[in-house]
This record gives structure tokens, C-alpha cells and sequence, in this order.
């Protein structure tokens, strides 16, 4: 592998592109954490990522993140569980993440919240807004967010930090800007309906493709896989 195609190189170039889409945005570079996206990816890949300093990761699937985090059970990786979440292994996510960033329902809630309980944790959840009401996307729709928002809040072992959301397959990052604005503009009146801010900071949205878009709209943490781990073979 050159060096130029190395992960500690790739990180450093999304960094870069990063604070300057910050800069653009006229936002402070510090306040856009970058999730590396580590689905399908070796846990020596991670550990490559680690060692130039990286610290937080995301997965998709519980079962196939629990053997790499056991793995990699000896550095303090933070890890997002960014993939649908099905209420049955709300338990073995509850153990193995700190971040579930993609809560949907209030069943969801409860089991995660009473799983949190039981382990003696607290984890930290982020709720993915499915605002193009596709057939195939996950999410809770905006007519049962408010909902949703409010069992996090009032939740024990949760600590509500954002939203999320993933916009329908885009052809271009321009493509992606208006479900970015949406979601900010969405976060902006839960808070205006008089919930505290601090629940609603986070805003996670950008992948690969339009991380930089996302930041202009106001991203807090963008989800990139492929622009630094390279192409994932085909599920
Ligand atoms: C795979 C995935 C990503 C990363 O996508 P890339 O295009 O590889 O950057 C981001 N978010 C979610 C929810 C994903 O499943």
C-alpha cells in the first residue's frame, strides 16, 4: 500500500475537507466529530485507524460488531451502533455500544433504557428521522418523533443527544442538501417547542459522498466508511 492510500493518510485528507467545509459554513472545525464507518471492515483496519488517533467508529449489525469490539476490547474506541436496531437485540447492543444512534420507536426506548438499567450503564442515543417515508428506509416518521423524543427524554439510562437520518439514495451531494436543511430545520422546532437544546445538539448526517454538504447544513457528526477504508465487497 503507498502512503498516500494509507488509512492514517485518507483520515487526515477527510479531516482536511472537513474543517474547510466548517470554515465555509462559517462554523468552528472542533464542533464536527468524524464517525469512521468500520462495517465489513478487519478489526486490524480499526486498529490501523486507531493508531493515527482515531477514536470513534460506527457499525451496522450488533452481531458482527460484538466479535470485533471484543477484538479490540483493549483500546478506548467509542462505538456508534448506526444500523437498524430491531427491539429483540436491544440487549446485546445495550452491552456492546455506548452510542446507539439509530433509535426509531418507544418499544425500542424502553428495551434499551431497561437494558442500560440492567447492565448499569448509560448510553448515549441519537433518533433517526425518516423524513422521505421511503418503504425501505428505517426511522420514525416526523408525525411519531415527538413521541419518540420524549420517552428518550424521560428515559432513565438514556442520554438524548441528536438526531439522524439517512437521505434517499442521492445522485449528488446537492441532492442531499435539502434532507440535511430539514432535519436542522426539524431539531430547531423541537427545541423551539421548549425542549432543552442540549438533548438536541447532535445532528448526524453526511456519508462518503456529501459529508461536506451535510457540514454546511449544520452536521455534528457525519458517517464516513468508504472514502477511508476503501470499497466494501457487496453484501
Ligand atoms: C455504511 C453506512 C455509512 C457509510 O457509508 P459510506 O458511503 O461508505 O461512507 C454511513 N451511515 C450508515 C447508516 C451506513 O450504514
Amino acid at each position: 500500500m503507498r502512503s498516500s492510500d494509507s488509512i492514517a493518510a485518507r483520515l487526515a485528507d477527510i479531516r482536511g475537507r472537513m474543517d474547510a467545509a466548517a470554515r465555509r459554513a462559517s462554523r468552528r472545525a472542533d464542533d464536527v466529530r468524524l464517525i469512521a464507518v468500520s462495517k465489513m471492515v478487519s478489526a486490524d483496519a480499526v486498529r490501523e485507524a486507531a493508531a493515527a488517533g482515531h477514536v470513534a467508529f460506527g457499525e451496522n449489525r450488533v452481531q458482527e460488531a460484538a466479535a470485533k469490539l471484543g477484538a479490540l476490547a483493549d483500546l478506548p474506541l467509542e462505538w456508534h451502533l448506526i444500523g437498524h436496531l430491531q427491539s429483540n437485540k436491544a440487549k446485546p447492543a445495550a452491552a456492546a455500544f455506548s452510542w446507539i444512534d439509530s433509535v426509531h420507536s418507544v418499544e425500542l426506548v424502553t428495551k434499551l433504557d431497561a437494558a442500560a438499567v440492567q447492565l448499569g450503564k448509560r448510553l448515549d442515543v441519537l433518533i433517526q428521522v425518516d423524513l422521505a417515508r421511503e418503504a425501505t428506509k428505517y426511522g420514525v416518521p416526523e408525525t411519531g418523533l415527538r413521541a419518540v423524543v420524549d420517552a428518550a427524554m424521560a428515559a432513565s439510562a438514556l442520554d438524548l443527544r441528536g438526531l439522524m437520518v439517512i437521505p434517499p439514495i442521492p445522485g449528488t451531494a446537492e441532492a442531499s442538501r435539502p434532507w440535511f436543511r430539514r432535519l436542522r430545520t426539524l431539531r430547531d422546532a423541537l427545541v423551539a417547542e421548549g425542549r432543552p437544546a442540549r438533548v438536541l445538539a447532535e445532528l448526524s448526517m453526511g456519508m462518503s459522498d456529501d459529508f461536506e454538504v451535510a457540514i454546511e447544513e449544520g452536521a455534528t457528526l457525519v458517517r464516513v466508511g468508504t472514502a477511508i477504508f476503501g470499497r466494501r465487497p457487496a453484501p
